[in-house]
């Protein structure tokens, strides 16, 4: 039995090998996580499952936290923390944050959709924990970490310093992390 950390939207396993249990789902002959946390392979059973982390705690400042995007407004993107980022502390639950556009890069952005979109994976540092948790992605170890196709929802992959989908042939923009793709989350 193998088990490895895995984040939601990531690729675990094909559907001709095994099928989705409880944290997956089935999407053109893949199995996905729908969830964070611990996979699991059972080679008996042919289930794939993922098994949210355990509880409990409130984000820190400085904290570095990976997040999902869930809605994405004029002056901010809403997120929904998935987990610390190297601690044994982990989050379940209500664990909203909001990334303000002005605390997205560096550089200017003209609008937070030209910057992380619904449904991608942000590496993002706390900056606020009280009375509502804030992030930032300014430093080029934060950004996006993992994006889908906003057309066919592919994984985007990273081709000359863009996003790429090889399946519509075109880039798609966001702040990205330096690591995009490489991300470690165990
Ligand atoms: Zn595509």
């Amino acid at each position: 039995m193998e088990e490895k950390f895995v984040i939601p939207g990531e690729i675990v396993a094909t559907a001709e090998e095994f099928v989705p249990g409880k944290g997956t789902y089935e999407s053109d002959g893949k199995i996905v996580a729908s969830e964070a946390g611990k996979l699991t392979l059972d080679v008996k059973s042919h289930t794939a499952s993922v098994k949210p982390r355990n509880p409990v705690t409130e984000p820190k400042k400085k904290d570095k936290v990976l997040a999902s995007i869930t809605d994405v407004r004029s002056s901010m993107a809403i997120c929904d923390i998935l987990f610390i980022e190297g601690a044994a502390r982990q989050i379940t639950g209500d664990a909203e944050a909001t990334l303000h556009v002005s605390s997205i890069s560096s550089q200017y952005v003209e609008t937070v959709g030209s910057a992380v979109r619904v449904g991608d994976v942000i590496r993002a540092e706390v900056t606020q924990s009280q009375p509502s948790t804030q992030l930032t992605t300014v430093s080029a170890h934060l950004g996006v970490v993992l994006a889908h196709c906003s057309r066919c929802k592919s994984v985007l992959q990273l081709k000359d310093k863009s996003l790429f989908c090889s399946e519509c042939e075109r880039y798609e923009k966001r702040k990205i992390a330096d690591d995009y793709g490489a991300v470690s989350v165990s």
